[in-house]
């Protein structure tokens, strides 16, 4: 420790008193009264105006450990960096947050969840850092950092602020006052008491006790260009303050852990459990190979992605749950559990690296997914998608409902048949197009049988059972002495453009006898 300041220089090198000392701060945010296991978790997203899959996942290992313990799930923006603020960005997140149903929620006497409007709360514990010398104002420019930089790289040293290169840490107060006077703004650094030769040990729920060389750099708390605090100093001061008991976060944050363990240990304060999460991979599509997912690459890397195109959000979180708990999936099939909220995951079972987030792996959840849908809520994804993010096309096929519901309906009465080629929202209407006269493509390649179809409409009778129906067309493969399936299949492309569709009586029940017959006899 070094020598503290004077409340004076304190108070003029942080631009202002403190407000509150630590013991305050202790009873303003008490501890939480909540039930025994009860797990305290934030999603703490910098607003970047971009929302990753990983920080999707990430969220959802926070939020589902919240509800599965009873706990409590917070949303805190980590806007701390002025310098890369983009107008909506928390709108992004916050939408997104709602869309895959993982609500926060913010109990006000924890508040405020923006970190730019905590600027009072690190003010007060970086004075108390300064008064007992556990924290000093350094003068150093930027052009002076790049230098000692510079000396470090050429002498084969470490970079960064510390030892002997930590110019200021032990500044003494008439030289505070000096610089001060002389208008510079200083950031405040730890004094770090680390040594790199001695060891810390850290805890991580997923990889166990990890050993890390002592940190011994000086490093930003309060940045001198905005009074805002550094990650680090945030990550110390806000998840103290607002209880939180368990981190999760990516891996790039690993190497961090043992200066967070120093920041906690200095204010006596007991570390979180800390959760650091795999970065997701995918399969190339050129080379086959598992790769990290690249925001510049792969569209699905945006969780917008997923909204835009229609995939069923449930799907979505189904999956993610099944990469994070990787017994979900066995227990689901097993028909232990309905869906990943009444799972129960294990922090020490979420994947340490190599976790895998395969389009191929998700198209099949959708299908489960949609396939157990109530044709009601079906109808209303679809449609909510169409109006929101569909063209006037797709909007034009959810205007009738009674017909979208109708066409959707084919082949969901049996739960033990269901169709299982619906995906997405979008593929969803895509696929069902050709119900839309305006949509519906004939099919020119196709050779129809002119006297099987001439046969057909002689005898067509809408209000036919299926057994009637099916009736006549053996009826007729018989006298024309082709097979019943080409009759169906004369039928199927006349009416669809398709070769392939769900059960045809359907299609003719729910299209109706007018457009029947008319596309039949466009067919000939
Ligand atoms: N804002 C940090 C990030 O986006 C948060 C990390 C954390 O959850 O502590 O990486």
């Amino acid at each position: 420790m070094r020598t503290g300041l004077s409340e004076d220089l304190i108070a003029r090198v942080l631009g202002g008193l403190p407000k509150y000392t630590i013991a305050e701060l202790e009873k303003k945010f008490p501890p939480r009264n909540l039930p025994d296991g009860a797990m305290v978790t934030r999603f703490a997203p910098s607003p970047t105006g971009f929302m990753h899959i990983g920080n999707l996942y990430g969220a959802l290992i926070d939020y589902k450990l919240a509800q599965q313990s009873n706990g409590v799930f917070m949303l805190r923006i980590e806007d701390t960096d002025t310098k890369r603020e983009v107008a909506g960005a928390v709108d992004v997140v916050k939408n997104a947050m709602h869309r895959f149903g993982l609500e926060y929620n913010n109990d006000e006497k924890y508040g405020p969840y923006y970190q730019s409007q905590r600027k009072e709360i690190y003010r007060s514990v970086a004075a108390e850092l300064l008064r007992s010398g556990r924290a000093y104002p350094c003068f150093l420019t930027a052009e002076d950092m790049e230098r000692i930089r510079g000396e470090q790289s050429s002498a084969g040293f470490a970079t960064g602020i510390y030892g002997e290169f930590a110019r200021d840490r032990d500044i003494a107060a008439e030289d505070i006052i000096r610089h001060l006077d002389n208008g510079d703004v200083p950031s405040i650094r730890l004094y770090s008491t680390g040594d790199p030769a001695r060891r810390i040990f850290c805890k991580d729920a997923v990889r166990g006790s990890i050993g890390f060389p002592e940190n011994n750099e000086d490093l930003v708390l309060i940045k001198s260009n905005d009074g805002l605090p550094t990650y680090h100093f945030a990550h110390l001061v806000d998840d103290h303050f607002m209880r939180t008991t368990h981190v999760v976060r990516g891996e790039e944050w690993l190497p961090s852990l043992p200066l967070h363990y120093q920041l906690f240990r200095m204010m006596g304060w007991q570390p979180p459990v800390y959760i650091h999460t795999a970065t997701l991979d995918k399969i190339d599509g050129d080379t086959g190979k598992q790769r990290k997912m690249s925001k510049r690459k792969d569209p699905e890397c945006n969780v917008a992605f997923f909204l835009n195109e229609g995939w069923p959000v449930g799907a979505v979180i189904e999956y993610l749950g099944n990469i994070l708990a990787s017994g979900y999936e066995e227990a689901k099939l097993k028909g232990a559990v309905k869906n990943f909220w009444e799972y129960e995951m294990k922090p020490k079972k979420i994947p340490m690296s190599g976790a895998l987030f395969d389009m191929k792996k998700l198209e099949w959840w959708a299908k489960e997914y949609i396939g157990s849908m109530a044709v009601s809520d079906l109808v209303k994804s679809v449609t909510d998608w169409a109006n929101e993010y569909g063209d006037d096309k797709q909007k034009m096929q959810v205007a009738d409902q009674n017909y979208l519901t109708a066409v959707l309906a084919i082949e969901r009465d049996n739960p033990k048949r269901v169709r299982k080629d619906f995906i997405t929202w979008k593929q969803t209407l895509e696929i069902v197009e050709f119900f839309w006269d305006d949509l519906f493509v004939p099919n020119a390649e196709y050779k129809y049988n002119a006297d099987v179809l001439n046969a057909f409409l002689d005898t067509f009778n809408i209000a036919d059972d299926k057994d009637t129906w099916w009736n006549k067309i053996v009826e007729i493969a018989q006298r024309f002495g082709v097979k019943n399936g080409d009759v169906a299949m004369n039928l199927r492309v006349a009416l669809s453009g398709r070769t392939n569709t769900p059960d045809l009586y359907s299609i003719i029940q729910v299209m109706g006898a007018d457009r029947v017959i008319k596309r039949i006899k466009a067919a000939k």
